[in-house]
């Protein structure tokens, strides 16, 4: 058996086959056919199903972004049926012998150069357009599926690092376990570990050769074993089921109340990410959602989601509450968090860049489609709206301005809206030092302790060499904490947590006596913390 330390992200025990991600990958090999017309008909049937592909996306872009938009799919299959680029790879297949993705990506070079060096704008634009038709038809060909799981089988995925666009287009399902060679504690795929209930651990230097070995990951010391022997698995399943036990005893505390045992009240609420987590919400009597991260709808696909789909997906998670408190939390992209379609520049620090309500107030009509979509589905339940990365009164403000635009427009069409709250995160220490004054101007305050520490501390959460300093439990954290609860009450204003100490069962009684009204945890956590709740004076 090889034993390999890593961190701990989340506790439980996952037993079964490791898979090690494959990543997206280009790389075509030369491979000599023997039958070169079936290889051509191999290559027809794949054109033929790459086209189908380029229709279904431009059919779902017309109804989304309009005809001129959509027009680059249509180009794209044009090109695929372009007799001089089919009877290019055609030829190549025939003559040299080779299989139809070499032969694809052979034309797709001497067409893309081809264009390149043409003295005219319109076709040197081509060239990329070649490429990317050809890289989609070689995926197609080699029947590749994209960063998902190749195996049928529930496994514990192994990968380099996982960035969140990967993680939340994972089969969850099938995902007995995570471990990661890289990655942060503090970062947003741990959160989301967390949030699926998933034994995780990080930056644990598994071997390549573990592939397809049975493992034993265990979340709760951080340990991956390969190849354990019969008498450790016999072990490692006790484990687990007196973890399912102790898991089962807390079921007892589903339907009591979140109250201290002199009386106070605590608002225990889940963060989710997607409508599924929702259930498990419910499933773990949470009473509310205090942060839906709606930023992981738009990392999900591949276009911008209309205003309908994030309807839909609002509506279904209001109703699914069924009167409860649905905090959804706008649009909070940037960093960490990348979406190929938004087009983002690189940047220097993308922590402190172009990112969350920076975006939202800079790209107005995307904002204001979530916020139409938002006020819509408040129709069906109780919505709250929060927003993220504030720093100022003016963009508070600025906030207040759009939403009421929408409010307008919506009554004007007769759309009808319910009474929605609006709050927002304090997670930036300017937000922290002016919360006397932005109290005044909205209905609550949830704070982002992952980010809030972040900053404070001035190190980068996303940074593995840095978790050891990363200190949540630093003074300076707990005098913002105390701050913004203060001034969040003198206000007549109710604050809570969001941030990943708010789940921290160490800190709920110090959390309570600070005066703090909300608590909002991974839905795996509620029935642990209800219990610190109710255990304390
Ligand atoms: C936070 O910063 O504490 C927070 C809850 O938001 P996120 O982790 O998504 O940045
Ligand atoms: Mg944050």
């Amino acid at each position: 058996m090889v034993t390999i330390e890593g961190k701990s992200v989340f506790g439980g025990i996952a037993i079964g086959p490791v898979e090690i991600l494959k990543k997206k990958e280009n790389k075509v090999i030369r491979d000599h056919v023997k039958d070169v017309e079936a290889e051509v008909k191999r290559y027809e049937r794949g054109s033929e199903e790459t086209k189908a592909q380029l229709q279904a996306l431009f059919d779902k872009a017309l109804d989304e972004v309009g005809e001129a938009n959509a027009a680059i799919f249509r180009v794209h299959q044009l090109m695929l049926s372009d007799m001089d680029y089919v009877e290019s790879i055609e030829n190549m297949i025939r003559t040299q012998k080779v299989n139809a993705e070499y032969a694809v990506a052979m034309t797709s070079d001497n067409f893309s150069t081809l264009f390149e060096s043409m003295d005219d704008d319109y076709m040197r634009a081509r060239s990329a357009d070649v490429k990317d038709v050809s890289n989609r038809l070689i995926r197609v060909l080699s029947g590749f599926r994209e960063n998902m799981i190749q195996s049928d089988r529930s496994v514990i995925l192994a990968a380099e690092d996982l960035a969140p666009s990967e993680t939340v287009q994972l089969d969850k399902e099938r995902i007995l376990g995570f471990v990661t060679r890289y990655g942060s504690a503090n970062s947003h795929t741990a959160i989301l570990a967390r949030t699926m209930n998933i034994p995780a651990v990080i930056g644990a230097d598994f071997p390549d050769d573990c592939d397809g070995k049975t493992a034993v990951l265990d979340g709760f010391t951080g340990t991956l074993y390969i190849d354990p022997d019969e008498k450790f698995i016999h072990e490692m399943r006790k484990k687990q089921r007196e973890e399912q036990e102790k898991q089962e005893l807390l079921q007892m505390l589903k339907g009591k109340e979140d109250v201290t045992l002199s009386g106070k009240e605590i608002r225990l609420y889940a963060n989710v990410g997607s409508v599924q987590d929702v259930m498990a919400a419910l499933k773990n009597d949470a009473a509310g959602i205090g942060l839906f991260r709606s930023e992981f709808l738009y990392l999900e696909k591949d276009h911008y989601p209309t205003e309908e789909e994030q309807f839909h997906v609002y509506k279904t998670v209001a109703e699914s509450m069924a009167g409860k408190k649905v905090i959804i939390r706008t649009l909070d992209i940037g960093a960490d968090k990348q979406i190929d379609y938004f087009e983002m520049e690189p940047e220097e620090n993308p922590a402190m860049g172009y990112r969350a309500i920076r975006i939202c107030l800079d790209r107005v009509s995307l904002f204001k489609t979530q916020l139409r979509a938002l006020y819509r589905a408040s129709a069906y339940g109780n919505i709250a709206i929060m927003y993220p990365m504030i720093i100022s009164q003016e963009e508070v403000r600025k906030i207040k301005v759009i939403s009421e635009e929408v409010r307008k427009e919506l009554s004007l069409m007769g759309i009808p809206y319910g009474n929605v709250e609006q709050g927002i995160m304090i997670e930036t220490p300017a937000a922290a030092l002016i919360s006397d004054l932005l109290a005044k101007e909205v209905d609550f305050f949830s704070i982002g302790t992952n980010d809030l520490s972040q900053y404070t501390l001035a190190i980068d959460r996303q940074n593995p060499k840095l978790d050891a300093l990363f200190d949540p439990y630093h003074p300076a954290i707990f005098r913002f904490l105390q701050m913004i609860i203060d001034n969040g009450h003198k206000a007549g204003i109710w604050v809570g947590i969001c941030g990943e100490l708010g789940a921290d069962l160490s800190l709920t009684e110090r959390f309570i006596h600070m005066g703090i009204d909300e608590l909002s945890v991974a839905p795996s956590m509620v029935l642990p913390v209800r219990q610190k709740i109710r255990q304390t004076r």
